[in-house]
């Protein structure tokens, strides 16, 4: 029994090893003892910089405990301060508070203002994360006061803006422009670029919230301006990206994908992933109703590719957590060890005290490494999902070019690759059944005129509505596709020539008496058609070429009207 204890013990030391890598430092032994903290602390920040919070943590809490033996007190709220920063960071929240709250405490007894405000800032940006914002106002409220009090213009702009910030959050955005529009003048006072260049986009989105959109664009515009000449490609990257956003609101397609492109390159330009990942869902979104499915598809996977990478950055984030809490667990373990040891008298009480810990620790040990194995299977499922959705949106972006494809982008008929593939199909067909089908192929009169008379817009609006009248007009198992400019091509499947002229004349009639509305003119046109049929004593491109001159026959004797190929 105690063997299997001591396997799994050993087992778990290997695997929590292999997380917890711990920064290697001789040279700290060899400073004087007053450098050492000093050192130890600037090296926690120096991690704390390089996004290493778990080594920072680890130094900065080394450097703590020298500065709690020497009682220095400024120099442990500093650390307080930092590493509840770090714990903020990595969505500990309880321990950041924790940390914060030491911190509060020891300025409040050295009565240093700032450092103050800054620990109720600070701990207004924790209860902010978890999202109690009535409480972070209060911490704000006082951080406010206190730098009234004291006259700190510096800590008053960054005060102010954290309200804004707690409004926004609270979608109360008439407040949070009030908040922001308040901090900017003081950022002006104090000639803050920066901080005014932030101020305007925040005031921006208070007013984009509010629906003053040109209020909204004139602030990023300000903001943009700002930005680029401090050349802060993520300040540009925002200014762009809203800008776009309300543009794409205002189903203004164009404006908003030129806003949106100029927020990516900034974006990508500095890997700022918040931006990119939103900008090429829009982006997708809008190639794809611009009928660009190339673009989309572009877009559409590199947004799902990033999302991805983003999850993955979550995951190693989730396992610094996971390290620094069990960390955390086994130091407690640790200490509770050890006061154990030293309060037992009685070798056997000690042996059996001895295994009830052990087993304590085996149970919390198999806990952790449960959850551990759980949060992989966990997180395993979750990336299955994701490349099930990403082979889903892969799937509908190439349909969508396989459509396009085929597809007459104007009208949204067949276009004439795809009716060579259908006239195909009714040959193979005609080997089966041996019924004749027939080919109607129409031509618009006098078209150049409209577009002469009223512009290519207009023209386009006929093409389009002509083509939407003739899918109306056709039965279920015809085909019309547009075979040329002006040009539309019929096939109607086990017809002979007789039937194909009832037809064609029909779809005559209904297009000449059609009143096309265009801005404000009526607009009407007529077609001439020229039949012939297919039954294999030609090849079915000879059959076109018939069709075509029958067509053109007309157009000779008066155009508006039907020739069939027998007749010429
Ligand atoms: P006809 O009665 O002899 O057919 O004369 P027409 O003017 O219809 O024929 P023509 O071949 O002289 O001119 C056809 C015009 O159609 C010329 C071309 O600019 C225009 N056209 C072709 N494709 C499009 C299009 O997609 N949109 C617009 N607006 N015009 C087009
Ligand atoms: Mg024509
Ligand atoms: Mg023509």
């Amino acid at each position: 029994m105690k063997n299997i204890i001591g396997f799994l013990i050993i087992s778990i030391t290997l695997t929590v090893n292999i997380y917890a890598e711990k920064p290697v430092d001789d040279k700290v032994n060899f400073l004087p003892e007053n450098n050492k903290a000093e050192y130890l602390f600037d090296r926690g920040l120096g991690y704390y910089n390089l996004n290493q919070y778990s080594n920072a943590i680890e130094f900065l809490k080394q450097a703590l405990n020298i500065y709690i033996n020497k009682n220095d007190k400024t120099n442990m709220a500093r650390c307080y301060n930092n590493i509840g920063n770090i714990y903020n960071k990595l969505s500990i929240y309880n321990k950041a508070m924790e940390y914060h709250l030491l911190s509060l405490e020891l300025e409040e007894e050295l009565n240093e203002k700032e450092g103050i405000i800054s620990s109720l800032n600070n701990i207004g940006n924790v209860l902010k994360n978890i999202e109690k914002f009535d409480q972070a106002l209060e911490y704000y409220q006082k951080a406010l006061n206190i730098s009234y009090e004291i006259q700190d213009n510096k800590s008053i702009a960054i005060t102010l803006n954290n309200i804004g910030n707690i409004y926004l959050s609270k979608e109360n955005f008439n407040n949070a422009l009030n908040f922001y529009s308040r901090s900017l003048i003081i950022k002006k006072e104090l000639r803050d670029d920066f901080g005014i260049a932030t101020s305007h986009n925040n005031i921006g989105i208070s007013y984009q919230g509010l629906g003053s959109t040109a209020k909204a664009l004139e602030n990023y515009n300000i903001s943009l301006d700002m930005m680029k000449k401090l050349n802060d490609g993520n300040g540009i990257a925002s200014a762009y990206f809203h800008t776009g956003i309300i543009h794409y609101e205002k189903n203004d397609n164009k404006k908003a994908s030129f806003n949106l492109e100029k927020a990516l390159a900034y974006a990508q330009n500095y890997d700022n992933k918040q931006i990119m990942i939103p900008c090429y869902k829009i982006l997708g979104e809008i190639y794809s109703k611009q009928r660009d499915y190339f673009k989309a598809f572009i877009a559409m996977k590199l947004y799902a590719q990033i999302s991805d990478d983003m999850a993955t950055v979550q995951t190693q984030k989730a396992v610094a957590e996971l390290q620094i809490r069990y960390e955390t667990e086994k130091k407690e373990k640790e200490i509770e060890l050890l006061k154990t040891n030293a309060s037992i008298t009685d070798y056997q009480s000690k042996e059996n005290e001895m295994f009830m810990i052990i087993l304590v620790v085996v149970l919390i040990a198999v806990a952790v490494l449960g959850f551990f194995f759980y949060y992989q299977f966990r997180q395993k499922a979750h990336s299955n999902n994701t490349i099930e959705e990403q082979n889903v949106r892969l799937t509908e972006a190439y349909n969508k070019m396989e459509e396009l494809a085929k597809t007459d982008i104007l009208t949204g008929l067949s276009n004439r690759r795809d009716m060579y593939q259908r006239i195909k199909h009714e040959t193979d067909r005609f080997e089966r059944n041996e019924k004749p089908f027939t080919i109607l192929m129409g031509d618009i009169d006098n078209f150049k005129k409209i577009n002469d008379t009223y512009g290519h817009d207009a023209g386009d609006h006929v093409l389009t509505s002509i083509a939407s009248l003739m899918t109306t007009f056709m039965r279920k198992q015809d085909i019309v596709g547009r075979w040329g400019g002006e040009e539309f091509l019929f096939l109607l499947p086990e017809t002979d020539i007789d039937g194909g002229k009832k037809i064609a004349e029909k779809l005559r009639v209904k297009i000449k008496n059609e009143s096309i509305q265009y801005k404000n003119h009526v607009l009407k046109v007529t077609i001439t058609i020229g039949v012939s049929v297919y039954n294999r004593i030609h090849d079915v491109n000879e059959s076109i070429k018939e069709a075509d001159k029958a067509m053109y026959f007309g157009k000779i004797r008066n155009k508006n009207c039907v020739v069939t190929s027998d007749k010429i």
